[in-house]
């Protein structure tokens, strides 16, 4: 019996002091670790960075409940650049893994770090396979065409089960999993991990924390049962790869196949996303995050082999912004991911909504620090200091110019027929396009909303300040001032959003803001077009102050504010200057920001002025206060109607549940758009329902179904409610039931 030492990891641990600069970008990972909560993201990351030598002890997690340990976690950290980025080198390639967290709340940061990785891994608990949050990011990945492995963690528990992992993965997310291990037990219940490629059984030493592993060939019944596993997985990759299929012709069977060649094929049908790698492990007991990490590079591509897109901007540097954060010495930071060019100090650079920056520092990420250097390559990650105006989302160009002529190029090559031959791929693909080019970063709209009070006056723009920091980090929280109650109300996704707000604003500001109840964000639209006339008069420290105007209100999604271009009022209106015009704009949209029932924001509705007489001296900020009440009175008058957030659900569940979980979503005023099969025993149901029926839903989902359904939800936009439910929605929102 040979035993090798497993491979070489002192040599890894040796290499703590010094950096490799340069990497070729052949030898880069970016990815990203996607996962329900729970099910060992923070722990299977901590071993990596511990096996690569990055860190010299072992951090541990300890249990508390979902929520509260996801802030615990965030709040030990600081929520530093150590949770956004971390980079690691193994065998001679350098790791940058991007945190993507999990959790519906923060669903426009996953949107974000999934621009920035080439690959994800996904990490299932083994003892619960495939849960609603793994459907969610799974779904993610998908969208952004990232290929994957999964690593089966916890399985050093006995309740763990390995080939329900398996089924679960192929029933419910649809995918083709290949599985490159096996699951054994010592004697006294240690996790042994068996390789299908290689043949081999390997075993954990606990003393080294898991450093070392031992090698060694199969014996007993495994060597049959093992063997059939390997060709099963030549057979099947041999069906979806062309290369491996002439190998198996060539040796006329399996058994002479080079295992360097079933793992080329393999990383083919990785690339192109018709398999899943399944590994397995325990990183809690040390097992098998070696042999993931191996995984990520051999299976896993590397920046050029993606990002073809990016190919129109040519030589030039182009960047994406994923992630912001804010560090307590050097201040606010900027992620970028490097698509082509490189990243220098001292670059002046311009973002898709035109904003000129420059970049004064530029640093790499390490494992819990970075350091500073003088440029990052294409392909990697840098972290840049002296940004302004960017936020999460913006994509870095040299010149405005640049990035025009790169969109025409991609706009010519999308259109070549051979790249891409479904049409639907295709229309995914202009959305994907149309995303990271678009000059907006794509902000969900705010579902709930809650009152923020800084402890004392005192800390009242200190508190400001916090906000306004913590928004260009993360667009989809909204910051408003409400002018009638005086409060400062923050939107956002979530409990655990607003939570997560308040625990930073404590940690990172030192202010201790207390945060009002959680309600749910409704909309209003006007209820029937309508238009009237006010003459708006005061005297303002003996200056008499004057102005007179006509506006319509109506129906309209896209325009929020037009002038009316008929007859006389057409001339009437040509006579204001710019200048004022702006500041009745401005007035008209704030007359918006609250409507009459709720005070929920006024949408799909169109301020139309037609006419308007300013009295000599008047001042800009009595035009634009006239204006705005102006369009609050006419609010008033013509009444509005409610539009209440709606959730997207997906729900898998087998066949016999599917009356009685319809049956229970119809007293949730849900609207069920599709059944279909997912698989032979489960199916699919899309629907759609209101957030405010929705309160506690994964739970009562479990309770109704025995555990045996799962379910993604995210928001998918507003709608009216009938009068009934809106009478209730504004009873509830005044605090009367
Ligand atoms: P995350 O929410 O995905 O980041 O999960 P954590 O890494 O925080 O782990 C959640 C809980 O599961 C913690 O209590 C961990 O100690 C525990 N855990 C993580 N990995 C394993 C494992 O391999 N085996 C066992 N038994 N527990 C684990
Ligand atoms: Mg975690």
């Amino acid at each position: 019996m040979s035993i090798a030492r497993g491979f070489p990891l002192l040599k890894c641990v040796n290499v703590h002091a010094r950096w490799q600069r340069f990497y070729s970008s052949a030898k880069l990972r970016n990815i990203g670790i996607l996962a329900h909560i729970d099910a060992g993201k923070t722990t299977t990351t901590e071993r990596m960075l511990f096996y690569a030598g990055k860190t010299r002890t072992l951090g541990e997690v300890h249990r508390g409940n979902t929520v509260t340990d996801y802030l615990t976690q965030e709040r030990e950290r600081g929520i530093t650049i150590c949770s956004s980025a971390v980079a690691f080198n193994w065998h001679g390639h350098k790791i940058n893994l991007l945190d993507t967290p999990g959790h519906i709340d923060f669903t426009m940061e996953v949107e974000q770090s999934l621009h920035a990785v080439d690959g994800v891994v996904v990490v299932l608990d083994g003892t619960a396979g495939v849960e609603a949050q793994t459907i969610t990011v799974w779904a993610q990945a998908e969208k952004h065409r990232l290929p994957k492995i999964v690593f089966v963690n916890k399985m050093d528990r006995p309740d763990a089960d390995f080939m329900t992992c398996i089924q679960d993965l192929s029933q419910k997310l649809d995918a083709k999993p290949i599985c490159l291990q096996s699951p054994l037990k010592d004697e006294n219940g240690n996790l042994i991990i068996l390789d299908v490629i290689t043949q081999q059984m390997f075993t954990w030493n606990n003393v080294s924390l898991g450093r070392e592993y031992t090698a060694q060939p199969l014996f007993d019944e495994h060597v049959a049962e093992l063997q059939e596993k390997r060709y099963a997985l030549i057979d099947e990759l041999s069906g979806i790869d062309d290369d491996l299929a002439q190998v198996v012709i060539n040796n006329e069977g399996f058994d002479q196949i080079r295992n360097d060649l079933i793992k080329q094929a393999l990383r083919r049908a990785v690339e192109q996303r018709k398999v899943v790698p399944v590994l397995l492990g325990s990183a809690y007991k040390n097992v098998g995050v070696q042999h993931l990490m191996d995984g990520v590079i051999d299976y896993l591509p590397a920046p050029p082999e993606r990002n073809q897109l990016y190919d129109c901007f040519g030589e030039d540097f182009v960047g994406k912004v994923f992630k912001i954060v804010h560090d307590k010495q050097r201040g606010s930071l900027t992620l970028v991911r490097v698509f082509r060019g490189e990243l220098k100090r001292g670059a002046r650079l311009v973002t898709t909504r035109n904003n000129a920056e420059v970049v004064s520092k530029v640093y790499e990420p390490l494992a819990d620090e970075y350091r500073e250097i003088s440029g990052v390559p294409a392909g990697d990650v840098a972290i840049c200091a002296g940004l302004k105006h960017t936020v999460t989302g913006d994509l870095l160009t040299v010149s405005t110019s640049s990035l025009k002529n790169a969109q025409k190029r991609l706009q010519k090559t999308l259109k070549l027929p051979e790249r891409y031959e479904a049409p639907e791929e295709n229309d995914a693909d202009a959305a994907l396009v149309r995303e990271i080019f678009s000059t907006e970063p794509q902000i969900p709209d705010a579902v709930y909303f809650c009152s923020i009070e800084p402890p004392s006056l005192a800390t009242q723009n200190a508190m400001e300040a916090a906000l306004k920091q913590l928004q260009r980090e993360d667009p989809s929280l909204r910051v408003n001032y409400d002018t009638v109650t005086g409060q400062t109300v923050l939107g956002g996704m979530g409990e655990l959003h607003m939570d997560i707000v308040k625990s930073r604003i404590l940690t990172e500001f030192k202010i201790d803001v207390d945060l009002g109840p959680l309600q749910i964000a409704y909309k209003e639209t006007i209820e029937t077009p309508a238009m009237d006339t006010f003459q708006i008069e005061k005297e303002i420290a003996g200056n008499k102050q004057s102005v007179t105007i006509t506006l319509e209100l109506l129906h309209e999604e896209k325009e929020r504010f037009s002038l009316d271009k008929s007859g006389e009022n057409a001339a009437n209106l040509s006579a204001l200057r710019p200048r004022t015009l702006q500041v009745i704009r401005k007035g008209a949209l704030s007359g918006l920001e609250r409507g009459p029932r709720v005070g929920g924001q006024v949408v799909d509705t169109q301020i139309r002025l037609h006419n308007m007489t300013i009295g000599r001296g008047t001042a800009d900020s009595f035009i634009m206060a006239a204006t705005a009440q102006c369009v609050q009175k006419i609010l008033t008058s013509a009444g509005t109607r409610l539009l209440e957030p709606v959730m997207a659900l997906e729900i898998v569940a087998p066949s016999e549940r599917i009356s009685t979980i319809i049956a229970d979503l119809s007293r949730r005023r849900a609207t069920i758009n599709d059944v279909r099969p997912k698989s032979e025993q489960n199916n699919i149901i899309s629907v759609s329902a209101p957030l405010a029926e929705l309160s506690g839903y994964s739970s009562a989902l479990r309770t109704i179904t025995s555990g045996t359904a799962s379910m993604t939800m995210q928001p998918c936009g507003f709608a009216r409610m009938n009068a009934n439910d809106e009478l209730r929605a504004i009873k509830r929102a005044q605090g009367f039931e």
